[in-house]
């Protein structure tokens, strides 16, 4: 299906948006890649949406990209005796091991391990930040807090942990084995959620194997702290504002997603920005001015993607949010400032073949003025260094692999059809020609560049670019 959208849509999949009409509504409506939430999905419910997606996806003849987001350390307070206590600035409460229903003075923290990692002036903040408390004791098995600030402690209420770096890595037992039946389900993408180290991704990529990118989630500022090693090791980047906005001062978030989406771009790592996009079509039919702006702003920085949660996953309007997404990223894409904007942060190339053969590819087609720019990709990395030079004019990325397809669905300004490798130079040429011709990427009498390795179809050998003019037959015109 052809999209003149550069920026891609990530909507989530949930109550709302599971039968194949509706995710066939979500992705006519313009959502490129599905996010399926692990926090909230079975095994039988993921299998059966990843099955559903592929019949959408066949009916459309058109990848999609499948994420499925693993939960990660979601820690909780334990249970109350009357399932909430009033607080105030001073108290004092226990956080222990026992098993018993709390009181004002003490709760169940059913963690070891954090307990054991906790120390005196780390801060514990329950219930997305509404009650702050700062540990003023710690033992091996329990620790003192004092309320810094709220009202009310509840049963089963979330824990966010800023300045706790836990021993434990950031996967659970749950999330072993949501992984492995997302790989068994061949998902494209595995989201890594509350990730603290880069070692923390480089044991999903141990066990994914490269059957699966691997997306690290950057919710926490151990996380931010060490981005650069953790874009290295990732595949792609999500900023997850809704618990980074917990984590971390929320009048940092701004600035925290500027400086991670530049350095995915210079990375040449897909990023994402997700949460509250759109937050209040959950339940209206029309964004705020200042949610439109928000996603506004994330298409002038030049996001590879931006996501919906809750508005595709239970909200009245799912359609109409990714349909809004679609409308805010056309027009800031058409923008009279966004070419400048979007070139101004451009990275430098490494001294690679790939990104010289990118780099010449894009100067090529603005000064030609070509209509796109096509690239054989088998893993999907001329790709992905193509769309880094982020160039005025679409990429056709054309690859025999089915998962290499998918998973590019979720990169900037990057179309993929899978087409066998070319058999010699002139099927190349052609090749490429007649589907840009049926993408409506070009026209006959249009010009285009491809790129490719000779001896074609071997991987890592981008090493050639060719400018071909479309012909009347939507083939090779000389
Ligand atoms: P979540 O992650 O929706 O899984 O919490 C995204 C975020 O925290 O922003
Ligand atoms: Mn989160």
């Amino acid at each position: 299906m052809h999209r003149s959208r550069r920026t891609k849509i990530l909507a989530t999949l949930g109550p709302a948006s599971s039968t194949k009409e509706q995710i066939s509504e979500l992705f006519e409506a313009g959502a490129d890649v599905f996010r399926i939430n692990m926090s909230h999905s079975s095994h039988d419910v993921l299998n059966t949406l990843v099955e559903t997606i592929r019949a959408v996806e066949k009916e459309h003849n058109s990848p999609i990209g499948i994420l499925a987001d693993l939960q990660g350390p979601k820690l909780r307070l334990g249970e109350f005796a009357d399932d909430a206590v009033t607080v105030e600035a001073g108290d004092q409460i226990t956080l222990d091991l026992k098993k018993m229903p709390g009181t004002k003075n003490r709760v169940e923290l059913p963690h070891p391990e954090i307990l054991d990692a906790l120390e005196v002036g780390h801060r514990v903040l329950v219930d997305d930040g509404k009650v702050e408390l700062k540990i003023v004791k710690e033992t091996k098995t329990s620790a003192v807090a004092e309320v810094v600030s709220g009202t009310k402690l509840s049963s089963r209420k979330g824990v966010s942990l800023p300045d706790t770096e836990l021993g434990t890595g950031s996967l659970t037992e749950k999330d072993y084995k949501d992984l492995d039946a997302a790989i068994a389900a061949n998902v494209d993408w595995i989201a890594v959620s509350f990730v603290q180290r880069p070692e923390d991704v480089a044991e999903v990529r141990k066990i994914a194997k490269g059957r699966a990118g691997v997306l690290a989630k950057i919710e926490k500022p151990q996380a931010v702290a060490k981005i650069d090693d953790i874009i290295e090791l990732s595949d792609a980047i999500m900023v997850a504002r809704g618990d980074l906005g917990v984590e971390m001062p929320i009048e940092q978030v701004p600035g925290i997603q500027k400086q991670i989406t530049r350095a995915c771009r210079k990375a040449g790592k897909p990023v994402v920005v997700a949460t509250q996009m759109l937050e209040s079509m959950i339940s209206s039919p029309t964004p705020t001015r200042a949610e439109v702006s928000d996603v506004g702003t994330a298409v002038f920085e030049g996001a590879d993607a931006i996501m919906l949660s809750a508005e595709s996953a239970v909200g009245d309007y799912t359609n109409e949010a990714v349909g809004m997404m679609d409308k805010i990223a056309h027009q800031i894409e058409r923008d009279p400032n966004y070419p400048p904007i979007i070139a101004a942060q451009r990275a430098e190339p490494e001294p690679t073949g790939a990104d010289a053969i990118s780099l010449a590819a894009r100067q090529i087609a603005e000064t030609l003025n070509l209509s796109a720019i096509v690239c054989y990709t088998g893993s999907g990395t001329t790709g992905l260094r193509a769309a880094r030079e982020r160039p005025p004019m679409p990429i056709l990325a054309l690859s025999p692999v089915v998962k290499t397809a998918r998973r590019l669905a979720i990169v900037w300004g990057v179309q993929c059809v899978i087409t066998e490798d070319a058999s010699d130079l002139d099927d190349m040429v052609d090749r490429a020609c007649r589907i840009a011709a049926e993408q409506k990427l070009a026209r006959p009498g249009d010009r285009v560049i491809i790129s490719a390795g000779v001896p074609l179809g071997t991987p890592g050998a981008t090493n050639m670019l060719r400018i071909a003019f479309v012909g009347s037959d939507g083939q090779s015109g000389v």
